[in-house]
């Protein structure tokens, strides 16, 4: 007879999953017209992608990938250290730091693996590391393999930052924060934060993943939408940006002082032990950081979707209990509270062919469970439109039903 192994307990561990319905399940998607996606063989208006300023399927970045791959192959062969950094990929790191007036930049593959990179090769055992609350995974995850010490501040809590960064006699301190919050749409107090990190001598490590390209002048992102650019560049920051989001391509940079990006190409283990993102990519990337600096209507027409988006549903969910959240960003989350009824109204608008998901704990608090509406420029004002009627049905629904409930 074999002996019991662990292994055999996985089918009853992954069922153990359905109840709660937290079993994770991919859609097949391609992409349709505009912001429309063929999700699993059905065409549906998506409000759920990251591409903000609807670069993702450009021409002109489809072009500029193809020339990459035609110049370079579609392989880079090798880690940046070693034989992977391509000319393309140089010259990608230039404009970069150029476009968000920093000193240097470093291109890496993913954001998820600049993060957890980075963290762990500024700071180490006998260290800190402060954090929001509400941080994207990877700055969690990047903060843990450091062995730092990690002290979590309540979200954009500054005086309880102050107090944790008073008490702390780490030699290193570093501050970590997403810029733009991920699933609020948020922005962080950067210049509070970097006042704080001045006065107790810590660096901020900011994560632009939902500004770059969206927010300040031209798409330069949240660092230079609060003010900090190019000479008022703080030593203290180490701005760090996804660019598969706005950007509309892959791969994410960090930016910052010279002797600080000199310190990360030393010291990132992601980045030293893995291959180099291919060139194809960088060529997209140059092709999108054009569109991003000399297409301001991108950015105009996104602000006019999400003024639109919200005037429409404070007028129809007034009464329904359902509310936006206070965010500025493409980002609007709609706050539902209990996690079934935001499930509810996520398979009523898949019905009514519009694709929103319902983002529940653990991602977010206990009791927030809310639909993630992403708005992006490849939008029109009538799809935003189609949004705000099936939701005001759908909120009117929700309320009669309650009302059932309560006085059946
Ligand atoms: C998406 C995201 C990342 C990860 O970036 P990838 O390039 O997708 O790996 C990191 N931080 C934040 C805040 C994000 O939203």
């Amino acid at each position: 007879m074999t002996p019991p192994s662990w292994l055999d307990a996985f089918p009853a561990r992954l069922a153990e999953l359905d109840p709660g319905h937290l079993r994770r399940q991919r859609h097949v998607v391609t992409p349709g017209s505009g912001a429309r996606l063929n999700v699993d063989g059905q065409a549906m208006l998506a409000f759920c992608s990251n591409d903000y300023l609807g670069l993702a399927t450009h021409p002109a970045l489809v072009q500029a990938a193809c020339d990459g791959a035609r110049a370079y192959g579609v392989g880079s062969g090798g880690s940046p250290l070693v034989s992977g950094h391509s000319a393309a990929n140089a010259s990608l790191e230039q404009a970069l730091a150029t476009f968000v007036g920093l000193e240097r930049a470093l291109y890496f593959y993913a954001g998820y693996a600049a993060n957890i990179g980075i963290i762990p090769a500024l700071v180490g055992a006998g260290d800190a590391v402060f954090s929001d609350a509400l941080n994207h995974a990877c700055l969690i995850d990047g903060a843990r393999l450091s062995r730092a010490r990690i002290h979590r501040y309540a979200h954009a809590d500054l005086a309880a930052l102050d107090s944790q960064l008073s008490q702390s006699s780490a030699p290193r301190k570093l501050v970590i924060t997403d810029a733009v919050f991920s699933m609020d749409g948020d922005s962080a107090d950067i210049a509070g934060l970097l006042a704080l990190c001045e006065r107790h001598d810590a660096l901020l490590l900011l994560d632009d993943a939902h500004g770059f390209g969206v927010l300040g002048p031209q798409g330069r992102g949240s660092l230079a939408a609060a003010g900090f650019h190019a000479v008022q560049a703080s030593r203290r920051v180490l701005y760090m940006a996804t660019l598969g989001k706005a950007a509309g391509v892959a791969g994410a940079f960090v930016a910052g002082p010279g002797v600080l990006v000199e310190w990360l190409l030393q010291k990132t283990r992601s980045y030293i032990f893995a291959t180099a993102a291919p060139a194809l990519l960088a060529t997209a990337l140059r092709a999108s950081l054009q569109l991003i600096e000399h297409e301001n209507w991108r950015r105009i027409h996104l602000e006019v979707l999400i003024a639109r988006l919200r005037s429409g549903l404070s007028a129809g969910l007034q009464g329904s209990g359902w509310q936006l959240s206070d965010s500025k960003t493409a980002i609007q989350p709609l706050l539902i509270g209990r996690n079934d009824v935001a499930l509810a109204a996520m398979e009523g608008l898949r019905q009514r062919g519009i694709w929103v998901p319902a983002i529940r704990p653990p991602t977010v608090p206990e009791g927030t469970a809310r639909l993630r509406i992403a708005l992006s420029a490849a939008h029109t004002e009538g799809d935003v439109d189609l949004l705000i009627d099936a939701l005001t049905a759908l909120a009117r629904a929700s309320c009669r039903h309650r009302a059932d409930e309560l006085f059946s």
